[in-house]
């Protein structure tokens, strides 16, 4: 049990704003309507709305420790088939419900709490039919979900700082948790810590700048990571994640590098590819708003000389794997990843191993295995950015 505090820090709480706390969830109703509630310690504000393809409604709210137990946390009745939470900026939460069809937001608020019960933020949907859902949402939304469009930062200049920058793109973060292990471990963390482990080699080794399109767990939209290293004249992106079979897809193991194509390799990098693809969606990020220059950079001319680069990069990091950690037994791999659509920064997205199988998910814990895991991927960005021999290609600087 937590002491209570005293009468004189709880009115200093009060003062410096104390952090809010979202502590339970019920949701009542049927398919026609649906009352979604979740318990505040305080009152807060709020912004509602909803988006198409899938159908979705979001909850913006300033920064909320969610505090759900898990039975709560897997509620779904009436038109909330699932839903997620967690930070989508600093500062910013957020909750995404998946909605069974098109709805009507009929009421989104908070009410103060009372003698008898918490804060509590009340949201009513109501059935709707796809058309009335469109009309609405171009209508209402505008002002509301301009929260995940954050401005990109100023790059920090490089100073006269002549050594390549590598970014590093741990997967996922916030309210994107992306795949699950056996013991609750999830794909955010394992990929964060894995990061921080690299990068700490990589700047150990005096010869690289090191930047993180996220250091903490935040999320980050798809273009956001491909615009950050791109303004930061990036000489190499990697993106690193850890994937999962579905239960029913038997077992896979080990390690994989994928560039990108627009034709997918074999069916596997397919699948995930659009697994991948999702993390804006399960954020809730409206795509509708995006800039068009991600999408169509397919088509630039840049991006094939990068993409030889890429390719290179890819090989060398499973030349050098291949000493440290069990590689997937088809390694190298290629589909259409958002992540790596840098029309001039070479990008790979390297699958560390797999969550769903016993053995990688020991690795991926395992302090040992990242620290020889990252000491591998170093010798391969050792490798790219070495001139080679004139004549046989090369890296970049
Ligand atoms: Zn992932």
């Amino acid at each position: 049990m937590a002491a209570e505090s005293n009468v004189t820090e709880r009115a200093l709480a009060a003062v410096t704003e104390q952090p809010v706390v979202a502590a339970d969830l019920r949701i009542g109703g049927d398919d026609k309507r649906t009352r979604f509630v979740v318990d505040l310690n305080r009152k807060i504000d709020l912004a509602a709305f909803a988006l198409a393809d899938p159908y979705r409604v979001v909850i913006d709210l300033p920064q909320v420790t969610f505090k759900f137990s898990a039975k709560a946390a897997e509620q779904k009745r009436g038109l909330v088939k699932a839903f997620r939470y967690g930070l989508i900026m600093q500062g910013g939460s957020r909750i995404v419900i998946d909605t069974k069809g098109p709805v009507r937001i009929e009421k989104a608020f908070v009410l103060d709490a009372t003698d008898n019960q918490p804060a509590r933020l009340v949201l009513d949907l109501a059935a709707t039919d796809r058309t009335s859902f469109l009309h609405a949402i171009t209508l209402e939304n505008r002002s509301a979900r301009s929260v995940a469009a954050k401005p990109v930062d100023v790059p920090p200049k490089a100073d006269g700082d002549p050594r390549p920058l590598v970014v590093l793109d741990p997967g996922h973060g916030g309210i994107d948790t992306g795949t699950r292990g056996s013991g609750g471990e999830l794909e955010k963390d394992i990929v964060l810590t894995f990061a921080q482990t690299l990068r700490g080699q990589l700047e150990g080794s005096g010869k690289y700048r090191v930047a993180m399109t996220r250091s903490d767990d935040t999320f980050i939209p798809l273009s956001e990571r491909v615009r950050f290293a791109r303004a930061r004249n990036a000489g190499l992106f990697i993106s690193i994640h850890a994937d999962a079979l579905p239960r029913n897809e038997g077992q896979a193991e080990g390690a994989t590098v994928y560039t990108l194509s627009e034709t997918a390799s074999d069916a596997e990098a397919a699948r995930l590819a659009e697994a991948e693809n999702k993390a804006d969606v399960i954020a809730g990020v409206d795509l509708t708003t995006e800039p068009d220059d991600v999408a169509n950079i397919l088509v630039d001319l840049a991006q094939r000389e990068t993409k030889t680069f890429s390719m290179q990069f890819a090989r060398t990091v499973v030349d050098e794997l291949k000493t440290a950690a069990r590689l997937h037994k088809h390694p190298l791999k290629s589909a259409g990843f958002k992540v790596l659509l840098a029309p001039d920064v070479p990008s790979v997205l390297v699958e560390l191993g797999y969550m769903s199988t016993k053995d990688d998910l020991k690795q991926l814990n395992s302090a040992t295995w990242r620290a020889r895991s990252a000491q591998a991927l170093v010798k391969a960005v050792d490798a790219f950015f070495t001139p080679k021999v004139a004549g046989t290609g090369g890296g970049r600087h």
